[in-house]
């Protein structure tokens, strides 16, 4: 099997980043499993799916089954291109409603498992660079290096305002603030798959850092 390295933690904290820069250093493939979760939210939101309705979750888990996604790569290392069914929506799922249902329809099992088998199929030669919640702890229990990435919600809510600007949203950062702070709680309380550590996870706090002094942080971790 090819080797994994797992980057999992909360939104904002940087992970994305450093997964993406990780990855086009190494000339791995990567997943973005919060893109997996965010399409199938898409899909719901277009067919009016609600995470609450048992129905609609089947709805969602058989649609996260037959997802038709590819992530086309930048070679530098920059934001990758997401297209569902060939439609490109990188833009359309970084909307923080579209966030907010993946996560509803995150929580519940049937999705979690139709999602599983996609994401493994991913693990190819040279290796896999992971990012989501779940990566060292459910989907690649074996990966070689776990790494779990944190920053303070002041400083995730401000990278997400300024991420947000630059594609010209009009953003608030105090929503976004609450924002993140209720879709933590959400994503650690579920009991399936919680927003964890896992055990021989390293935790990396971004707080403070810059993108490249947290990456020479991890490439240290890697070579040991
Ligand atoms: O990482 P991102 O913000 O794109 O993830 C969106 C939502 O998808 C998360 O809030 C979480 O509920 C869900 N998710 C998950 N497991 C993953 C990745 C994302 O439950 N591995």
């Amino acid at each position: 099997l090819a080797p994994v390295v797992a980057f999992d933690g909360p939104g904002g904290s940087g992970k994305g980043t450093l997964s993406r820069l990780v990855a086009a250093r190494l000339g791995w493939h990567l997943l973005d499993s919060g893109a997996l979760y965010r399409l199938v939210a898409v899909v719901a939101a277009r067919e009016g799916w609600d995470p609450e309705k048992p129905a609609d979750v089947d709805r969602a888990a058989a649609a996260a089954a037959a997802l038709d996604v590819a992530f086309p790569v930048a070679g530098d290392g920059s934001d990758a291109a997401v297209l569902l069914a060939g439609e490109n929506v990188t833009a359309v799922i970084r909307d923080e409603a579209v966030a907010r249902l993946a996560s509803g329809f995150a929580a519940h099992p049937p999705v979690r498992a139709a999602l599983l088998e996609l994401q493994r199929r991913l693990r190819r030669e040279p290796g896999l660079v992971a990012d989501g919640r779940d990566m060292g702890t459910v989907v690649f229990p074996d990966a070689e290096l776990k790494l779990y990435v944190t920053a303070s919600p002041d400083e995730r809510a401000r990278r997400r305002y300024e991420q947000l600007s630059l594609s010209g949203g009009g953003a608030n950062i105090d929503q976004i603030y609450w924002d993140i702070v209720e879709r933590d709680a959400r994503d650690q309380a579920r009991t399936h798959s919680p927003m964890k550590p896992a055990a021989d996870a390293v935790e990396v706090d971004t707080t403070g850092e810059d993108v490249e002094q947290t990456l020479a942080r991890v490439f240290g971790l890697l070579s040991e």
